[in-house]
């Protein structure tokens, strides 16, 4: 990606202004560049920093939907899913879900054994166009022993068997965000992080951009377009009232907690025993729990409040820590997690609506024209799914060129087209290639930990090893982890904070502090590189510190 350019901002002349970063303002961003809008794209912290970090990271095929009669979305889900598939195919891995069958009215055979002829029908193509290590076998039905032999912590009263369906897993999910902002980028889009929108600009009752201030020095430029798209995620209320327009987002609290425990290789499903109590100390409030191998290392979720919350809930307690604990343990009881075992805490606060047991999840994305609320210039979008973001992008950007009355510009299937780095080719080969003509001998475990988390990227982070010996080392000795990881990120993706290097470019603290001794290598590195003084080093570590504290 080109270098931050905060003043140049200022200087554009848009058709669509994006405020937020996360993947639903990326994926417009890309759909709508890709379209050939010119469009700014502004985040005021990193992009996907917030609830984009913090899922579960299931490409979801919309079997749960199916249990509400939503056939349309549950098809919907399916093509996005196997749209991930095709646009970052190095990034996913299918991922195998079991839960248990029982004497109930809901999770009977009989009706399981419906959903998947339902879900098998709309999923009659999801390995069409899809790489064939990523093609997902059809749902079936497990006996009790196969069953009791996969999940031997199953709940056994009233088992009757196990069912076992197959979805994505998003192994590096920060690479996919990362890959669509270069995306965006690569199609013309220009993306500044660190950057947020103040306030809109209004000519009348128009919106017509927004006053958008740089985080990191204070300045702040006009930016102004055609059009504004709100895709502030928990904040998109906020922006709304900005705009002139009372929309209500009601909103609520979700978590998963990332583990130290081994987890085998396939994802669990089921339901706390009993509700301990009422109100929020109940996680989960008995809704279905995963447990998810994900790097070999068990995470649990998504607990969710049943209360409404507000932005400024985020924070997690530890009431909240210990009642997902309780829960992660009666729905897993072998799992014995304590909160030694906690190496993180994702949280979000997410679209909500009112449902049975107060706040549910919103079900379905909004694409808001605020036109029709009579503040003409501004979009808002409201997502639900990282899953289903590719497309709420693509509508979004629909939308948008619909009211800039542009309907002549060229169609583009953002879904046909692989995602820059997200490809599956023989990297390995071009790794091995690249540092031949460099005069460097990779040791395997290096080729290998390049490649899986940098695909073709790896020979440009091979070309900057070759440059000076502290960037081609190891990182801290015994990982494959090497120094020019560093200053790729900062050079080439718009890593401005350590916190952006350690968590979510390099995924060295994806699931927990890496430990000091990595911290602090990083932190040299990106202080020689960013010419930080002794003091922001220090500064700048505190924050990751403070990260994994809170
Ligand atoms: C615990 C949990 C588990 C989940 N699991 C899954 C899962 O397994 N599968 C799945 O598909 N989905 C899952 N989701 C849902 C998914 O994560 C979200 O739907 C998605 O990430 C939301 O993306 P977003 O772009 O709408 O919001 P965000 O990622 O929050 O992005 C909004 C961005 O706007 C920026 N912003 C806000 N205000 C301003 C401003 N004034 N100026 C500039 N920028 C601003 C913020 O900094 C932020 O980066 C899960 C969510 C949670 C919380």
């Amino acid at each position: 990606m080109q270098p931050r350019d905060f003043q140049a901002l200022g200087t554009g002349d848009y058709d669509l202004l994006v405020v937020g970063g996360g993947i639903h303002g990326l994926a417009t961003a890309y759909a709508a560049a890709g379209r050939g809008l010119r469009v700014a794209l502004v985040d005021a912290d990193d992009f996907g920093a917030s609830t984009s970090f913090n899922h579960q990271r299931t490409a979801h095929g919309g079997l749960r939907s199916l249990q509400t009669g939503r056939l349309g979305y549950a098809r919907e889900s399916i093509l996005e899913r196997r749209a991930l598939a095709r646009m970052a195919p190095r990034l996913l891995r299918p991922l195998p879900f079991l839960v248990g069958t029982y004497r109930s009215v809901l999770r009977n055979r009989l009706a399981i054994g419906a959903a998947f002829r339902i879900d098998r029908f709309l999923g009659r193509d999801r390995n069409e166009a899809v790489e064939p290590e990523l093609h997902l076998p059809p749902a079936k039905l497990t006996s009790r022993a196969a069953t009791l032999k996969l999940f031997p912590g199953v709940r056994q009263d009233r088992l009757t068997g196990g069912a076992n369906w197959y979805d994505y897993q998003i192994v590096h999910a920060n690479r996919l965000t990362i890959a669509f902002a270069e995306g965006a980028e690569s199609r013309g889009a220009r993306l500044v992080n660190y950057a947020a929108a103040v306030t809109p600009l209004k000519d009348g009752g128009r919106v017509t951009g927004m006053r958008v201030r740089d985080a990191i020095t204070g300045d702040e430029v006009d930016v102004r377009a055609r059009l504004t798209l709100n895709a502030a995620g928990a904040r998109a209320g906020d922006l709304m009232r900005q705009f002139g327009v009372s929309h209500d987002l009601p909103l609520l609290k979700a978590m998963n907690l990332v583990t130290s425990k081994p987890a085998s290789d396939i994802a669990l499903g089921a339901s706390p025993f009993a509700l301990r109590a009422t109100g929020d100390k109940r996680a989960s409030h008995g809704a279905m729990l995963t447990l998810t191998p994900w790097h070999g290392r068990a995470m649990v979720g998504t607990f969710q409040s049943t209360s409404f919350k507000q932005p400024s809930d985020l924070p997690v307690t530890a009431a909240e820590v210990d009642a997902a604990i309780a829960d992660a343990n009666s729905a897993f009881p072998a799992l014995g997690l304590t909160r030694d075992d906690i190496t993180l805490v994702h949280r979000g606060i997410v679209p909500a609506q009112k449902g049975p047991n107060g706040a549910a999840l919103l079900a379905t994305p909004q694409i808001l024209d605020h036109d029709r609320d009579g503040v003409a210039g501004a979009m808002t979008v409201i997502g639900v799914k990282y899953t289903t973001a590719r497309r709420v992008g693509a509508r979004a950007a629909e939308a948008a060129i619909r009211r800039l009355g542009q309907p002549s510009l060229r169609a583009w299937k953002p879904a046909h087209d692989i995602l820059p780095g997200a490809g599956i080719a023989d990297h390995e080969a071009l790794t091995i290639e690249t540092a031949r003509a460099v005069g460097l001998e990779l040791a395997p475990p290096i080729i290998r930990h390049l490649n899986a988390i940098y695909g073709d990227r790896s020979a440009a982070i091979v070309r900057l090893m070759a440059e000076r010996t502290d960037w081609r080392m190891p990182i801290v000795p015994g990982r494959p982890n090497v120094g020019a990881e560093i200053v790729h990120a900062i050079r080439f993706e718009l890593a401005m904070t350590l916190a952006d290097i350690v968590i979510r470019r390099t995924e060295l603290g994806a699931m927990g502090h890496p430990g000091k001794d990595i911290v602090s290598a990083c932190a040299q590195i990106a202080a020689d590189e960013l010419d930080w003084s002794a003091d922001r080093r220090d500064r700048e570590v505190a924050t990751v510190d403070a990260f994994y504290a809170s």
